[in-house]
Order: C-alpha cells, then structure tokens, then sequence
C-alpha cells in the first residue's frame, strides 16, 4: 500500500502486488476488501521449516535445503529451454531444475543464499524439480514461500500461489495490526483459552509454530460459531422481547372430545408433545419449535392438534409438504379429520389449475380459507394469508432453511412447528436448528412391531418374491422401489417403468400392480395413490417419490432395488413406509456395494430401526455436506470449522452466546460495541 491511509474497507486492488487482474480473480472467489481478506484462509500448510543436509536427499522424498548458488545456467532442450541451478550446503550440492522458465534466472546470482522446497526426482542425477524458492538477504529475515510452515492458498485463474502469498504476507504484516479489532469479551477468550484476533489471524496465514497454528485455529472456529449462534440466537431473543405473534387459546375440552373420537388412543409422547406445542402457541411469542419423531410416530396427528386450535380461534392454518404426493395424503387426512368440524382445507400445489389457485388465493386473502395444505406451490409470494397463525412444515430436511424464513415475515408473526422424521445428530441440530426449541417423540403407537429388515443379493430374488406372493394372498400390501437420484431421474424412472411391465405380466401377473413416480402429473399420481390406499392395487412399483411421509398402514412389505446407490438415512426413511399398523413387516435390501461405506450402511440396517442411531452413523459415514443432501441450501459455510470434529467448540461458542444474550439482549454493553458491529457485518452476510 503506497501513501494512501488504509481502512477495513479499502478495496484489495491498492494492496502492493494486487493489479487489476488479481484483484478480479480474488473478487470472483469472494474477496474484495482487506477486512475481508483477512479472512481468506489457506487451504492447508506445507512443513518446510526444517532444513535437510543435500546429502541425505533420496528420490521421491519431499525436501527443503538451505545452500549457496553456485551456478545458473539456461539449457535449450528442442524449441524450449530448462533454467537450472546449482546449490551447494557443507554436505553436498544438487540440481534445480525449471522447465520452460528461462525469465526466472535474472531474479537470482550465483553466490546468493536460497531456499528450496520440492520433490527430489532421479534424471541422470538428483535434482529438484520446480522447487519454491526464496533468496535470502540476510540470515535474520522471514521468510514468505519456504523455510517455514507454508501456507496454500486456494487458486483460481489469474491468481499464482506466490504472488498472492506475497500479497497475504504484506496484509498481514503491515495492516492486521492496526486494522484488526478484538471484539470477542476476554472473560470469554479467558475461560476457553483463545488468543487474541491479530496474533490468531497472522497464524493461520503465517504460523511461527504448528503450535500457534492449532491455537489460531482454535481462536477462528471458536469465530465462527459464536457468531452464527449469536446471529441465530439474537433474532430469537428479539422476537421473544417483543412479543408479536398472535396467542391462540387452547380449549382443553374440546381437544379431549376429538381426541376421543380418533380411531385410536394417542401415545404419552404424543400427548407430551402436543401439550408443549399448545402451551407455546397460546402466548404472544412466536413459537419456533422443531418436533423430531421416528418414521411413523404420529407427528401428524400432533400437528393437526395445533391446526386445529389455531382455527377455532379464527385465524388460519398453512401446512407444507416436500412433494404432492405427501400433500394430497395430508389433503385427504385433514378433509376427514376438519370437515365434519365443518373447517374448510383447500391443496395448493404446482399443478393445482389456474382456476382453482386463483380461488384459493383470494379466499386466503379474505380469510374464506381456513387451512391451506400444499407444497412449495404455498410459499409464493402471491399466496397472501388476511390472518395467518400457524405454519406447519412436515418433513423440513426436504426443505431449505431459508424457505422457511419467508412465511414468516410480515408485522405479526405466525408460529411454527417444523417437523422431521430424520433425527438431526447433535452437531447439526444446534446449527441448522439452534433458534428452535425441540419436542421429540420418543414412542411409537403400541403394537408396532420391528421391521424384520435383510441384505440380500440378487440371486434370492425369487424366494423373495414368493415370499410376497404369499403375504399378498393373506391380504397385504407391498412395495417395490427403485430409489431415484436427482441427476439421472429418467433412466430411474425407465428403469422403474420397465421392471413395472416385467412383473405385472410376470411373477405377479395374479395381483393388481400399480406404478408410481415423479414424472407422472399429479392427477396420475393421486389416481394410484388412492387405489393403494383403498387396497385396489397390491403392488405398487415405485420410484423415491414415496420416500417421504407416504402411509398406508395395510402394506407390510418393502423391497428396495440398488440399495446401495442411497444414504443410510433416505434407506431408513423409505423402510419406513411399511411397519405403520400392526402387522408384521418386511424390508429387503437388493444391494451389491462395492465400497466398505456402501457395505456398512446396509449392515446398519438390518441391525438397528432406530432413527437416531442410523441419523448418527449416517452423519459419520457421509460428513454434513452430503448428510443433509443437495437440497438442503441451508447448511452453514464455515470456512475452518468441521461440524463433526470441531463439536466441542460448537458447544463451548453455544453456551457462551447464550449467556451473553441472557446478560445483555441487546448487546448494549460499552464493552460489546465491537462485537456488535462484527455481528451487524456477519448477520447482513449471512441472510442473504
Ligand atoms: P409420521 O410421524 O411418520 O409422520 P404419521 O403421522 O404418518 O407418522 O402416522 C403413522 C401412522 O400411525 C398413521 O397411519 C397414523 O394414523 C397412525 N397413528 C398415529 N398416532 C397413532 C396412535 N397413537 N396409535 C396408533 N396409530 C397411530
Ligand atoms: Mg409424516
């Protein structure tokens, strides 16, 4: 930087060594001031503080030597030329070599100090090959590119590793000092140990050990949490403060009646959970609570609870699903449920006709429309509730977590349940869902029997199906899936539609088969949806459209086809569209795995059918990326911190930005004006 005074928000560009050309190349990646470039982080660190004698150099070894130039020399080799030098310590010399880099021999004269660092490789003779170099002035200076714990950055086009490096180091050295803030309270860096902003910033660039480098990382992931829980946690505390959601009194009576005229007795967790949700809904806070319960614990009997004490008390009901076919199930169950109560549930859908969704939105708008149950189809913004007071989102690992958000805004707040069937493990739960207080289901309905679950081979197909042959003669149902994933849908759903024609003519040419999968319309869909239910279709051949919430408690029987393509958690999910009612029931697993991962997943299986466990090893196997799946925009970028490894901070950060918010709400403590002004920066970051 020449002349001009610098401040955290000076463009990039001015710093020393940053032209144009590398300034957009750090911009396309993300970076365009310098308080943001501090925050540029390595992608990982070479070790090239210990200096080898030349001697003891062996092929293929990793090595850095500190020596004299003895020689320079650039050798033609055909069209193109091979810059080489000689370097000599007290043990010995070597060679290094550049290919095609002659321009580089006027940096360097013989006579010179210089460090190298690369790969020893056998041409004739040792010799290093593109070695970094650095020349040393003098024996006291720091060095940039070796002789020391390097850094790599990460690169794209336009940028080189040690030009940026060069550029990282002035950064560092001349303006994390002056233009770095401590915001982070000491008695908090005290009790968990955690050195100061400038020291962990000029670590993880420039680390004097790898100690230091642990204690910098350890500072930054302690960051990085505490401001995301601070960012997630203040917008919780703020709605708390305020109070803005309407209040929906809860007439015990009458939840006694319709609770009595269900088929069935509500299981204890049940109740727990509904009184939980019901005594949220009933004060002015807006309720943001999660309800996590195993595949087919009867989440949707508690939602409906709250759906329904919400519209007795006049205001309106919204009810997400991930896909229509769950929609139209809920649809069918709540007209059942509400309209002899005489409440008006509409289904809003993509393929909803125009003239339907225009109806539905202007009731909606005048408050005509009491409950809306639909898809994403609910969430756009032309679809305007006059009086929403409840937000229902069934299965939210299907959702982003953004999406959420959007219902919510407007002046009063609507509650809201978000529901899932896939246990979130610890780590991800306090992240993806740390404003939400939680409600879990701990129980299925009595006389539910475990899903007796195999691993089997293609070979036993047969057996297999005369297995089913006969249960379906007594009566059950059964289903076949070939799970789908996203990038090659059509040929799942070819392969679905094939084998559907194979085995209707085939070995269940005596039973009514039944085909189901995305690419058919909606009307389609329902169409053989309602013929399984009614027990009208006894097979039903499907792709992973079913994957989700689907229930008919009459099949009994689930053969999943190329297990071995899907997660542990997506497996658990569709095994548990069967085991809903009292019947015995089945899952086989057709799976070939070729990977010990692949392997392990279907071993978990048939060992356990406890959601947590499979969520928990899932998680493990996969890493949180991949857990939550490619629909699952939600999921928080750290740039250092790992979800899985890093729990112990996660939770120590939590904590603390708890405690802080219970001290001082607002932040408004003198002493918190830094952090506060860091978290206004993180927060319009992280909302957009
Ligand atoms: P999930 O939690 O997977 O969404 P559902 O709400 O779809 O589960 O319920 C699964 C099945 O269990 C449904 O057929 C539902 O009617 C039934 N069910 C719900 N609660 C009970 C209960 N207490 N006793 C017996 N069956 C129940
Ligand atoms: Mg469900």
């Amino acid at each position: 930087m020449v002349g001009v005074s610098v401040h955290p928000e000076t463009s990039i560009q001015y710093l020393k060594g940053i032209g144009p050309k590398r300034f957009e190349a750090l911009k396309r990646l993300g970076y365009e001031t310098i308080s943001e470039l501090f925050y540029f982080f390595p992608r990982r660190y070479e070790d090239r503080s210990h200096f080898r004698p030349i001697r003891s150099a062996r092929i293929s070894e990793f090595i850095t030597i500190k020596g004299e130039i003895l020689d320079l020399k650039v050798r033609p080799v055909k069209r193109l030329e091979i810059f080489e030098m000689l370097v000599g310590d007290s043990s010995g010399t070597i060679h290094a070599s550049w290919f095609n880099q002659g321009y580089l021999k006027k940096n360097f004269e013989i006579g010179e100090q210089i460090i190298l660092s690369g790969k020893v490789e056998f041409y004739n003779r040792l010799q290093l090959n593109s070695p970094e170099y650095e020349v040393l002035i003098s024996d006291e200076e720091e060095t940039i590119h070796t002789g020391r714990i390097t850094p790599i950055y990460p690169l794209t086009e336009g940028l080189w590793q040690r030009t940026l490096r060069t550029a990282m180091k002035q950064l560092v050295d001349q303006h994390a000092g002056e233009l770095l803030h401590e915001y982070l309270p000491s008695s908090i860096r005290m009790r968990h140990d955690l050195i100061e902003l400038t020291p962990a910033i000029q670590n993880i660039h420039f680390p004097e050990s790898s100690g230091t480098l642990a204690q910098a990382r350890k500072r930054l992931i302690f960051d990085e949490f505490f401001l995301f829980e601070l960012a997630l946690l203040e917008k919780r505390t703020k709605e708390k403060r305020e109070g803005t959601a309407i209040p929906i009194p809860v007439e015990k009576d009458f939840l006694e009646q319709f609770t009595k005229s269900l088929p069935f007795a509500l299981t204890g967790s049940q109740k727990k959970v509904i009184r939980e949700i019901l005594a949220d809904i009933s004060k002015d806070i807006p309720m943001r609570r999660l309800l996590q319960g195993d595949v087919g614990s009867g989440k949707t009997l508690v939602a409906l609870s709250a759906v329904l004490q919400t519209v007795r008390a006049g205001y309106q009901g919204a009810f997400l699903a991930p896909t229509e076919i769950l929609a139209e199930q809920h649809y069918k169950t709540m007209t059942k449920i509400f309209g002899p109560l005489g409440i008006n549930t509409r289904l809003l859908t993509g393929s909803t006709d125009e003239i339907s969704k225009n109806d539905i939105r202007n009731n909606l708008r005048t408050n005509k429309n009491e409950v809306v149950v639909g898809t994403h189809a609910i969430l756009q913004d032309n679809v305007k509730f006059s009086n929403l007071g409840l937000v229902i989102i069934d299965e939210q690992h299907k959702f982003g977590v953004k999406q959420r958000g959007h219902l919510l805004k407007g002046t009063l707040s609507p509650h809201l349940l978000v529901m899932t069937a896939t246990p979130i493990p610890r780590t991800l739960g306090l992240t993806l869902y740390g404003d939400l207080e939680l409600s879990t289901i701990t129980e299925l309905p009595a006389g539910r029997e475990p899903i007796k679950t195999y691993w089997i081979t293609q070979k036993k197909e047969k057996e297999v199906f005369e297995f089913i042959i006969k249960k379906l003669k007594a009566g059950d149902q059964a289903y076949i899936v070939f799970p789908t994933i996203e990038e090659t849908e059509k040929v799942d759903v070819q392969a679905a539609t094939k084998e559907y024609e194979k085995l209707k003519k085939g070995a269940f040419k005596d039973f009514t088969v039944g085909l189901v999968h995305g690419r058919m319309d909606s009307k389609e869909k329902d169409y053989v949806m309602r013929r399984f239910h009614a027990g009208e279709i006894h097979l039903l051949i499907a792709t992973s459209v079913i994957e989700v919430g689907i229930d008919n408690p009459q099949a009994s029987i689930m053969v999943i086809e190329n297990a071995e393509r899907f997660g542990l958690s997506q497996l658990h999910q569709l095994r548990g569209r069967v085991g809903r009612g009292s019947k015995a029931s089945y899952c086989f697993l057709f799976g070939n795995p070729k990977t010990d991962d692949g392997k392990r997943r279907l071993r978990v299986l048939t060992k356990t059918g406890d959601g947590f466990k499979i969520a928990e090893e899932d998680l493990l196997i996969r890493g949180p990326g991949d857990f939550l799946g490619t629909r699952q925009h939600g999921v928080p970028q750290f740039a250092l911190a790992n979800l899985v490894t890093d729990y112990e901070i996660l939770k120590t950060a939590r904590e603390e930005a708890i405690h802080l918010l219970e001290k001082d709400s607002c932040l408004k403590h003198p002493e918190l004006s830094r952090l506060n002004e860091r978290l206004k920066q993180y927060t319009t970051y992280f909302q957009d």
